[in-house]
């Protein structure tokens, strides 16, 4: 059985005070609202992990999550944060690969394949993101352009390791734009994508790996996408700001 997981990407948004407030109030709606085979994850801006770790110990099934981490383990890179970090203040999962961190920081598929690979190593569960741009599904080249993706950050890995791995498929063209992949264009690329992981890790892995759709979803689409076969869940942006829509999200499963 795969896991349902509804992750939060608040990306850089929030003060301490506001991101603490946000987390807690998660929590106590999670508490009672949030259908019991569903994990949340929080992703918050790494500033405010520690912090928002002592909130979410009281819950048993929202987890912590930093956006982003080094390739290196330590060391001269200023501004960096390193995997032992993220396991020192208690968050369990990293974003890796994000189209912002592509595209901003210019991250490529062999520097994301050693974070994965690290993060793995440590102990952490890395949402790998991937996904494709407007022009590149214009051009029809989206399942390709993905599943190199995969092959040149994930295929490295052993069975046993990518079994660990989280997916999310985000096309960039529907990410912070209200522009949201219909639900057959979602499932006929998680499809893909886990054909792809199964000719190269077999069936059993490719069913374990949980693939979530992330692009401009929220509480009035979400029952829709999350309907589909092969989508486990979801990795929501502006939405997971609001306690409510972002626990309604959860709900609509
Ligand atoms: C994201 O940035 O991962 C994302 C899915 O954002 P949004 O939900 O705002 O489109």
């Amino acid at each position: 059985m795969r896991r349902k997981i509804i992750a939060g990407n608040w990306k850089m948004n929030k003060t301490l005070s506001e991101g603490l407030a946000l987390a807690s109030e998660v929590v106590n709606i999670a508490q009672d609202e949030v259908p019991s085979g569903v994990s949340l994850v929080l992703c918050t801006p790494a500033i405010h992990l520690s912090q928002v770790a002592a909130i979410l110990k009281s819950a048993d099934r929202v987890f912590l999550g930093a956006q982003n981490m080094s390739e290196h383990e330590s060391g001269a890179y200023t501004g960096d944060i390193s995997a032992d970090m993220i396991k020192s203040v208690g968050a369990g999962y990293v974003i890796l690969g994000h189209s912002e961190r592509r595209e901003y920081h210019h991250e490529t598929n062999a520097q994301l394949a050693a974070r994965v690979k690290l993060a793995l190593n440590k102990g952490l569960t890395p949402i790998f993101c991937c996904g494709e741009s407007l022009a590149t599904r214009e051009a029809g080249e989206h399942v390709g352009f993905v599943n190199n993706q995969l092959r040149e950050s994930l295929y490295e890995l052993s069975a046993e390791e990518m079994s660990k791995v989280v997916i999310a498929y985000e096309p960039i063209w529907a990410i912070g734009t209200g522009v949201t992949a219909s639900s057959d264009q979602a499932q006929e690329m998680h499809q893909s994508i886990r054909a792809s992981l199964a000719g190269q890790f077999g069936e059993q892995v490719a069913g374990q790996v949980s693939i979530l759709y992330g692009g401009s979803m929220k509480p009035d689409n979400a029952a829709e996408l999350l309907a589909q076969p092969d989508v486990d869940g979801g990795l929501i942006g502006g939405a997971s700001l609001k306690a409510r829509d972002f626990i309604q999200i959860a709900k609509s499963y």
